[in-house]
């Protein structure tokens, strides 16, 4: 038989049989898939998988122990149940199989295997029906018979046996004997990491790290090969981002400088204009993000830059700035948001700033999805002819039918909404414009180099002055019912001042069934979750609000609708807006000083943290109040405390990925499915992913083409191609 490669197609080495459900379960069509499906964790045959705390409804994978077997006559059906307990050594799971008694044969009491199943519930004890299993060698005894000696015992029971992310037609074992059959046909594996890395870093060879991680002897083994294929991905990763952006760097793009006519003056230039006529200083910040950006634009080369900065720290501005000066050359530029609301605020915000003049001069437009044949046309003629210099919209800007005189440059409002598809989208519409991404999201370091890894990143960290400052309590609501009914008269008495209020709500209307309870505990705990529909009918009842307008707002109306609706609240008309989180990003009411969410545990704290950052952004105090049922203790609640106890972002974002981490469970964890990235969690393995990186790039600064090292520079075209590195970045 001829060595298999990583290349090879599976059905050569495992069979057809065993090929097509591991297409069809993993997509794996080739050894290198099939290998790189890696173990979820290892068992030993001698040491039981807890069965206490299984999470009922999912597909699980233990090690246990027979406990003991019966059979029954079947009282309501024609038939035969065969029931065994397995145990870990002190709870049990039973199985149970129907018409099937030629089983107990080999479920004797005392053998130990690897069980598969569903968990279900019945008469209070764990089951699983039908499972598959496979039995292990009798402890005593080698797969051929004799008799085993104490060492042989010892390692028998001490091997680790690795338990495959699996499905209820592919279980682990079945997995495993395909990995092992692949390992045994594999020749020799190259090895696409330059000697040099792999000796400075401690990387094991590439092919023996493959079969340790799934051939281990000892726990040692697959600890290492684990490391360092870790290492690898991490390494894969940052290499293919940083020779992404070094390309791109290459690329050549029209300069777009501050001024253009030779000795014309600066105040002359549209952005000359808007600053002369700015009613404030710009913070530091913004001023250095500012002149970096602009040096920028007047590269011969595309800027790929990420902008990332406090809700309110005055991102915007700095963006519109740079779209002055890329006017001033003639260049067009693009602003792309992710809903309408926000395209709609931008516009507003923007033409505002500019003045009538500048306004008038630059014509900018709107564009989204939902607009009037006629002024759509208009819009997409001036863009194509070039007399609108600054558009902005939705979606709808990416659309086939949307064509550019000269875009020169495109700024992404909440970057982390968009995949780079669709920044490359918008893009490709222009002779390689510059691009400026801007979050409001802050990013933790080792997120960022992962997720935006192919951009630059600029932080505004200081606010304008004369802010407020937002004060942010936990409004306990089964706790502490009278904090919850001081909020009632707190908000009354914002509104009797002049000022105005937002109440989020995680639902449209009572109709919707909180998506995280399912079936029979949603019928149990039936609480509608706090809605739009229901709040704004209550709060017009309320007595203390007699002569306030209240309306509600969420992303399922008409856009006109929304538009009016959101002018009346800017306008000061409407005291109580009440909307779903379309009011998230970006809205800017200065006049509002009170955000309520209700059922505040249903949003994650970086969601909690934006809707907080739509009050106090005028000369008023903001006031957050979180409003939650959740228990005390509960990591819904920690994650509440965390926004009410600290207003720094980064903090925040830090408290975050902590309490995103995902514990190693069994159960829904095991169950495979792919990911992007394998043994990497961008949570866990920061300064890992660091490393790599500086790695990575001292490897291009010696080798910009990969010369030296082909086998990399052949991975990282692959996983262009592939489109592996677009979809990271996306939330
Ligand atoms: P972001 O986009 O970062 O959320 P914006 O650009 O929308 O922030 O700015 C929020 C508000 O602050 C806007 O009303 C803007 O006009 C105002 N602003 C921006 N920069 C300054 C500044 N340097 N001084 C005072 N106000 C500012
Ligand atoms: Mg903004």
């Amino acid at each position: 038989m001829t060595q298999a490669s990583l290349d090879t197609r599976l059905d050569g080495v495992v069979g057809a049989r065993t090929a097509k459900p591991l297409e069809r379960a993993f997509e794996m069509r080739t050894v290198a898939d099939l290998l790189h499906h890696f173990p979820r964790r290892y068992s030993r045959r001698g040491e039981l998988t807890p069965l206490r705390g299984l999470p009922i409804g999912d597909q699980i994978t233990v090690v246990a122990q027979v406990l003991d077997v019966r059979e029954r006559r079947m009282q309501r059906r024609n038939g035969n149940l065969l029931e065994a307990r397995i145990t870990d050594g002190t709870g049990t799971l039973t199985l149970t199989f129907f018409n099937q008694q030629w089983r107990s044969r080999e479920l004797v009491a005392g053998r130990r295997g690897i069980f598969a199943g569903k968990v279900s519930e019945y008469r209070g004890s764990l089951q699983l029906q039908h499972p598959e299993y496979e039995l292990f060698e009798n402890r005593d005894e080698a797969p051929g018979g004799e008799q085993l000696d104490e060492a042989a015992a010892k390692a028998w029971a001490e091997t680790p046996v690795p338990i495959y992310p699996a499905t209820a037609q592919l279980p682990s074992w079945t997995i495993q004997r395909a990995v092992e059959l692949a390992l045994d046909a594999l020749g020799p594996v190259p090895d696409p990491l330059p000697g040099e890395i792999r000796d400075a870093e401690g990387v094991m060879a590439y092919g023996r790290a493959l079969e340790l991680i799934h051939r281990p002897q000892h726990d040692a083994d697959w600890r290492g090969a684990q490391q360092s294929l870790r290492f690898r991905e991490a390494f894969e990763l940052q290499l293919a981002l940083l020779d992404r952006r070094r390309r791109a760097g290459l690329e050549s793009s029209t300069p777009r400088p501050l001024t253009t006519a030779a000795g014309a003056e600066p105040g002359s230039t549209p952005l000359g204009r808007f600053d002369a006529a700015l009613p404030f200083e710009l913070t530091g910040d913004q001023r250095l993000a500012g002149e970096t950006i602009s040096h920028e634009l007047a590269q011969p080369h595309p800027m790929h830059r990420l902008l990332q900065g406090e809700v309110g720290s005055g991102k915007t501005l700095v963006a519109l700035r740079a779209m002055l000066q890329v006017a001033a050359s003639g260049g067009q530029s693009a602003l792309l948001a992710p809903t309408e609301v926000l395209a709609a605020q931008h516009f507003r915000s923007i033409t505002e700033a500019l003045g009538p003049d500048l306004a008038a001069e630059l014509n900018p437009v709107l564009l989204t999805g939902r607009m009037p044949a006629a002024e759509r046309k208009r819009a997409l003629l001036s863009l194509a002819s070039g007399t609108c210099r600054i558009a902005v919209g939705t979606h709808a800007l990416i659309s086939d039918n949307v064509t550019f005189y000269d875009l020169g440059f495109i700024v992404v409002d909440e970057q982390h909404r968009f995949g780079v598809e669709q920044r490359e989208a918008l893009r490709r519409k222009g002779a390689s414009p510059h691009v400026l991404a801007m979050t409001a999201t802050p990013i933790p370091r080792t997120v960022a180099l992962t997720a935006f890894g192919d951009l630059e990143v600029t932080t505004i960290r200081e606010l304008p002055p004369g802010r407020q400052g937002i004060e942010t309590f936990t409004v306990p609501e089964l706790e502490m019912p009278n904090r919850a009914a001081r909020v009632w008269a707190r908000t009354a008495e914002d509104l009797a001042s002049g000022r105005q209020v937002y109440v989020v709500c995680p639902a449209i209307s009572a109709g919707e069934v909180d998506p995280e309870l399912d079936g029979e505990e949603a019928g149990e705990r039936a609480r509608p979750l706090a809605n739009v529909e229901d709040t704004v009918a209550e709060l017009r009842r309320r007595p203390e609000y007699a002569g306030v307008q209240i309306e509600g707002l969420d992303g399922g109306m008409a856009s006109d609708e929304k538009d009016r609706i959101m002018r009346g609240f800017a306008e000061g008309r409407i005291g109580i807006l009440v909307a779903t989180t379309v009011i998230e990003v970006g809205v800017n009411v200065p006049n509002a000083s009170i955000m309520i969410v209700r059922d505040a545990d249903r949003f994650g704290i970086s969601q909690l943290h934006q809707l907080r950052g739509r009050v106090g952004r005028g000369e008023h105090p903001g006031l957050c109040l979180l409003m939650t049922t959740s228990e005390q203790g509960s990591v819904a609640r920690e994650r509440i405390e965390a926004v009410a106890a600290t207003s720094d972002g980064f903090a925040l974002a830090e408290v975050d990925l902590e309490l995103r981490r995902e514990g190693d469970i069994l159960g829904t964890a095991q169950s495979g499915g792919r990911s992007t990235l394998k043994l990497l969690r961008v949570a866990e393995h920061g300064e890992l992913i660091s490393h790599a990186r500086d790695v990575a790039a001292a490897l291009l600064d010696r080798d910009p083409e990969l010369a030296t090292a082909p086998g990399l520079a052949e991975l990282i075209a692959r996983e262009h191609e592939a489109g592996l590195l677009d979809n990271l970045a996306k939330s």
